[in-house]
């Protein structure tokens, strides 16, 4: 059981494990709503999902149908809607050590020009490969655990981990290809 709130406390929840994705999104949007160089989201399932507070969360399109969702007192992420199973949690509103460690730093195409990744996790200039596209539209499926972690092995071995390369090379561009343009229900 892991807790999070707001930054005024007015939203909480409370989920249950086993956390699963834990990735640094460089998407644009999440760097203006967070404020950022990149925003970090872990999944939990749906199921192990509690909030309070819920009143004082406000919704705002940031794209058409995918909505993000905050505190209407203090401005903080909070989560969205469960979405095919998985509710997306900000990492940084948690109270405890969720377990997860980040996995990949994705929609790296994106990234801040001031902010350098120094890291040795796996790049992705959108999604990874470890989402697949969904059978009713553009909404990424993330593969189950084992699975994904075997592509993001894979992965690993196949983008450069040297931070003063560019991603961008044919596989990654097929990997983009395939790729979706939207993100799951992160919030
Ligand atoms: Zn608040
Ligand atoms: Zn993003």
């Amino acid at each position: 059981m892991t807790h999070s709130r707001c930054l005024c406390g007015a939203v909480t929840w409370k989920t249950d494990g086993p956390f699963q994705f834990m990735s640094h999104c460089h998407c644009s949007r999440c760097r203006k709503a967070h404020g950022t160089p990149f925003a970090t989201y872990v999944a939990a399932p749906a199921g192990g999902f509690r909030s309070s507070g819920r009143e004082r969360v406000g919704r705002w399109e940031s794209s058409p149908g995918f909505f993000r969702y905050f505190c209407t007192r203090c401005g903080s992420v909070v989560p969205g809607d469960p979405w095919q199973g998985l509710v997306f949690l900000p990492a940084g509103c948690m109270e405890e050590d969720p377990g997860e460690r980040p996995g990949a730093h994705i929609f790296v195409a994106s990234r801040a020009p001031w902010f350098e990744i120094r890291d040795a996790l796996p790049r992705f200039e959108a999604y990874p490969p470890t989402c697949r596209r969904s059978r009713t539209g553009h909404r990424p499926i993330p593969l189950d655990r084992r699975r994904a972690e075997a592509v993001s092995a894979a992965a690993s071995r196949t983008w450069s981990r040297d931070s003063r390369s560019v991603p961008g090379t044919v596989t990654a561009r097929a990997a983009a290809r395939r790729a979706v343009r939207r993100t799951p229900r992160i919030s």
